[in-house]
């Protein structure tokens, strides 16, 4: 699809091919560079450790049109850095940060054509990626790699804007203490995939997963981390060794406490105390800030003052902070802004 063809602003956070990729080979050892290559398909062995053990992982971050005309990302390190951890729960060799952060600005640069104007409400998704590509029978790591980074443009996650959704608790676990919780391996995603249908057969935008020992602590969504304003204006989010370390997450942390002159507090929160708080909100590179208004626990409802009409008042200053700082329209602090275009 050519770039002028695309109405920026009517986008669905979807895949749409780009005209050229990153690709890096892990071969005897070694990572060999192939740079920017046109195909978007991969021809593998049938007995790739990918299709049969899911060895993979990705990550995600945006490329953002700022207002003064450049285009940037938002603190790569952290997702280059993340990469390199599932790398190690997964066995797979680690790339380097500088490989990572290479491989995505090539990406946008060659396609920059495809990076949504300032205002439209669309960024520029990148997806890099790391798969055991060589052939695998027994259950072991595969010899060969390929690490990608594709982008595509990409309108906002859940449908409506920052609108209001609902959550349903899952009884379903998502992580097992000393599990692969806090990695984006593949395999948390598929085994979400079941619970994540359910839900939204049954009218809900995700599930909240508990606490897989006690069940009776949140932790957060299939695809984003959870936060909570209390009544006298606290942000508060689950601490927990089994949730996604989200860099959006660990951002409005720093928000919240520098921006917005709040007390923050990273601790368990617990299922029965939801019911205390003033607002609730979803965070990722893909749900940005989404806020939540209600909470079905099967049956009880959980209904927060902030209601299901429009954004707590909380939830849109960090929203508007927090993209304002990506955009370019606020000061970021030191090293969060890595300027590409
Ligand atoms: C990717 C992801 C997030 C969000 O992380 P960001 O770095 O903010 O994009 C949160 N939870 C899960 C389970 C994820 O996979």
């Amino acid at each position: 699809m050519k770039p002028d063809a695309i109405d920026w602003s009517q986008l669905p956070f979807g895949y749409l091919p780009l005209p050229t990729r990153y690709e890096a080979r892990y071969i005897d050892g070694a990572w060999q560079e192939r740079g920017l290559v046109q195909e978007a398909e991969i021809v593998l062995s049938e007995s790739a450790a990918v299709f049969q053990y899911a060895q993979t992982c990705f990550e995600g971050l945006k490329a953002y049109a700022t207002a003064d005309g450049q285009v940037v990302i938002f603190r790569p390190e952290l997702n280059a850095q993340r990469m390199i951890d599932t790398c190690r729960r997964l066995v797979m060799p680690e790339i380097t940060v500088e490989m990572f952060i290479k491989g995505v600005e090539l990406v946008i640069r060659d396609n920059a054509a495809y990076v949504p104007p300032y205002g439209s409400g669309a960024q520029l998704y990148l997806r890099p990626f790391l798969m055991g590509s060589s052939p695998v029978l027994g259950v072991r790591p595969a010899d060969e790699y390929i690490f990608r980074v594709f982008g595509t443009p990409v309108g906002p996650y859940f449908k409506g804007g920052i609108k209001p959704i609902t959550l349903a608790v899952s009884e379903y676990d998502r992580a097992a203490p000393h599990g692969t919780g806090h990695v984006k391996g593949g395999l948390n995603y598929a085994m979400s995939l079941y619970p994540g249908y359910m839900a939204k057969q049954k009218g809900y935008a995700e599930n909240v997963y508990l606490d897989a020992l006690t069940n009776t602590k949140v932790e957060e969504t299939g695809g984003a981390n959870i936060f909570f304003i209390t009544n006298d204006g606290k942000f508060v989010t689950p601490k927990s060794p089994t949730i996604l370390p989200s860099v959006t997450r660990r951002s409005l942390v720093t928000v919240a406490a520098d921006y917005l002159g709040m007390v923050v507090e990273e601790r368990e929160v617990l299922l029965s105390e939801l019911s205390d708080f003033a607002e609730c909100g979803l965070c990722g590179t893909a749900a940005v800030v989404t806020p939540v208004g209600a909470i079905d626990n099967h049956g009880t409802w959980i209904n927060f003052p902030s209601g299901m009409e429009s954004p707590g008042a909380i939830c849109n200053q960090l929203y508007d902070t927090l993209t304002g700082i990506q955009m370019g329209r606020i000061s970021a602090p030191a090293g969060w802004i890595h300027r590409v275009i």
